[in-house]
């Protein structure tokens, strides 16, 4: 009974345990694993984003920058500096700049330039990130429509602002103006290091490739072909285009946003397992506290099935399983006494049931301090009990019933009753089941109840009484 109370006490403590730690289990991992859910959403609208991305710029995300407005000085220049007899002027219409040249044959090389200044303090425009000029104007003249494009570039450690001819000039030449004045696109990438330059600077090699990363000037040269007379050229918008990004930089972006995210959900995967292995092993661990107490509860409750619980004596079941698990109870030879208390039912008649049960009691613990540790004391039923003796013979178990018989005597009973009872005596023969003998002890209680009670009576064999007698 103690054990039992103590079994259910630790049961009852581990189940609260569990119920408690189970949900603050589920709390520790809540914001984990509601992220790990939402990794497929993060990954999908990073995949939707790098394409809507990748897509702009490829289409999209376009930079322009007006060369013709009014943020850059500007002005014309002619071959009369170099010994030439040119005169170029400047009118501007609107957002119309008309460049007038009178081409004169004096200079072997005549020209009229308009020239960009982009030089703020000592840093020119970078124009490495944009992808090509665009150029909208006119011709009129006896000439050509041709004109060239110089970018002169301030080139690190090789140009001086104050000497002009260490300015890196990026050019195309003989370029013609499409008719209708239509928009003439120009890739950078047209742009060429001019031989002349390379010829009178000498640059290193690594000074020697194009680079229009710090372009302090751009020149717009026009010659009409080199034919003499009056030519105009009406500018009516030179713009530089690139990408407010550039893909390389926009790839690179990306590249880490996709490492970062995939970083960062193996980082929570990790945390979220190594937390859940954490759990599990509390829960092992707890459930197999649980699991003990119960194999416990159940043993308990095994024996508690197997004795009475009256007398504390065994029951029938408890000896069934005591004949199948002690196979020495079965030691030849064996004998089994049927006890049968004698007018109990007036006992329970006149005193009561209470007093029945004590006497009950009372019977059982006599009759259990009378026999051997051996022995085997079970409540049969009602007020009948059974003994079975192993290595015991007929005549000893009568004489053990004797013996008993006086002790119930020689006993005070509850409110001074006087107690006594009847015993059948049988020996089991090896060849018989457990339940001849048995049987034979009970005719032999009847026996002793039909002869007057307070009495043993023996079932001995005929042969074991010839036996007895030559002995
Ligand atoms: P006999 O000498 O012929 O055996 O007469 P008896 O009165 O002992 O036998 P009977 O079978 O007529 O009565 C047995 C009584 O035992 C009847 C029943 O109420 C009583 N009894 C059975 N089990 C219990 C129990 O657990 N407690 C109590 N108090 N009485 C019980
Ligand atoms: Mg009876
Ligand atoms: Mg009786």
């Amino acid at each position: 009974m103690h054990l039992n109370g103590e079994v259910s006490c630790c049961i009852a403590r581990i189940s609260k345990k569990l119920t408690m730690s189970v949900p603050s289990t589920e709390t520790s991992l809540q914001p984990l694993v509601r992220l790990l859910g939402h990794a497929r959403y993060v990954f999908a609208g990073l995949l939707l984003i790098t394409v809507v991305l990748l897509v702009w710029q490829r289409y999209g995300m376009e930079k322009v920058v007006e060369l013709t407005g009014d943020h850059f000085p500007l002005w014309v220049e002619d071959d009369r500096s170099g010994g030439g007899a040119s005169v170029a002027s400047l009118e501007r219409k609107g957002q119309d700049l008309i460049v007038h040249c009178h081409i004169a044959s004096k200079s072997a090389w005549p020209y009229c330039k308009l020239s960009f200044n982009f030089l703020k303090g000592e840093k020119g425009m970078d124009m490495s990130r944009f992808d090509f000029l665009t150029i909208e104007g006119r011709y009129a003249g006896p000439g050509a429509s041709k004109f060239g494009l110089v970018l002169a570039d301030i080139d690190e450690g090789l140009t001086r602002l104050d000497q002009w001819q260490t300015y890196k000039i990026n050019q195309i030449d003989a370029l013609d103006l499409p008719p209708d004045g239509k928009v003439f696109v120009i890739p950078i990438k047209w742009f060429g290091v001019a031989q002349w330059w390379k010829d009178m600077t000498k640059p290193t090699l690594a000074h020697s490739a194009v680079n229009v990363d710090n372009v302090a000037r751009a020149e717009l040269m026009i010659n009409g072909g080199g034919k003499e007379g009056e030519h105009v050229f009406t500018l009516h918008a030179l713009r530089l285009h690139g990408k407010m990004i550039s893909r390389d930089t926009l790839l690179m972006w990306i590249v880490a946003a996709w490492v970062s995210c995939a970083v960062g959900w193996l980082a929570i995967l990790t945390l979220s397992l190594r937390s859940q292995l954490r759990d599990s092993r509390a829960a092992v661990a707890l459930l197999r506290t649980v699991n003990k107490a119960l194999e416990l509860e159940a043993r308990d409750l095994a024996g508690q099935a197997h004795i009475d619980p009256l007398t504390g004596v065994l029951n029938r079941q408890g000896l069934r399983a005591a004949l199948m698990s002690t196979s020495s109870l079965l030691a030849d030879p064996m004998a089994v006494i049927f006890i049968d208390i004698d007018h109990f039912k007036s006992i329970n008649d006149t005193h009561g049931h209470d007093v029945g049960d004590d006497v009950l009691r009372k019977f059982a613990n006599v009759i259990a301090s009378g026999i051997r540790s051996s022995d085997r004391l079970v409540r049969w039923g009602g007020e009948e009990f059974l003994i079975v003796c192993p290595m015991t013979n007929v005549f000893q178990g009568r004489i053990l019933a004797e013996n008993l018989r006086h002790a119930l005597h020689q006993q005070a009973w509850p409110v001074g009753l006087r107690v006594t009872a009847s015993f059948g005596v049988a020996q089991h023969h090896e060849r018989d089941e457990v339940g001849v003998v048995i049987k034979h002890a009970d005719e032999e209680l009847y026996r002793a109840k039909q002869g007057g009670r307070d009495r043993v009576c023996a079932y001995v064999p005929s042969d074991m009484i010839a036996n007895a007698e030559a002995a």
